[in-house]
């Protein structure tokens, strides 16, 4: 429907009583080198260290990053040690491995956003 292009609207749309999401941002995202990163707190508010919740895997400040794309993802490749550094070579090589990567990433972390969603509205 449009949403997920940003972490932080998907969170204004749940607070909003949407409760269904299709859209393929995510993966679309994914695919063009932008990285859904940050969580969401206590007070239903959406932190991230990143502008907007997204990163750009093929900024040059992530060739040496050996970090995982988000510190407690657990997507596949975040799990299975697949860092930036590794993501970055992968997306300025067109290698097809990091378009796959990336979109598990992405699902998994509207996913985990979703599920923390609806933690946080069952305890009101
Ligand atoms: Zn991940």
């Amino acid at each position: 429907m449009g949403l997920g292009r940003d972490p932080e609207d998907v969170v204004t749309a749940i607070k909003l009583g949407a409760d269904i999401f299709d859209c393929v941002v995510p993966t679309r995202m994914a695919r063009n080198g932008t990285l859904y990163s940050g969580k969401l707190t206590s007070s239903f508010k959406f932190k991230s260290k990143f502008k907007k919740g997204r990163l750009n895997i093929g900024n040059k400040s992530f060739k040496k990053d050996f970090k995982a794309i988000e510190k407690n993802c657990d997507c596949y490749t975040c799990k299975t040690g697949f860092n930036r550094a590794y993501l970055h070579h992968l997306y300025k090589t067109k290698e097809l491995l990091y378009y796959r990567l990336a979109s598990i990433h992405n699902l998994k972390f509207m996913i985990k956003l979703c599920e923390e969603a609806r933690s946080l509205i069952l305890k009101i």
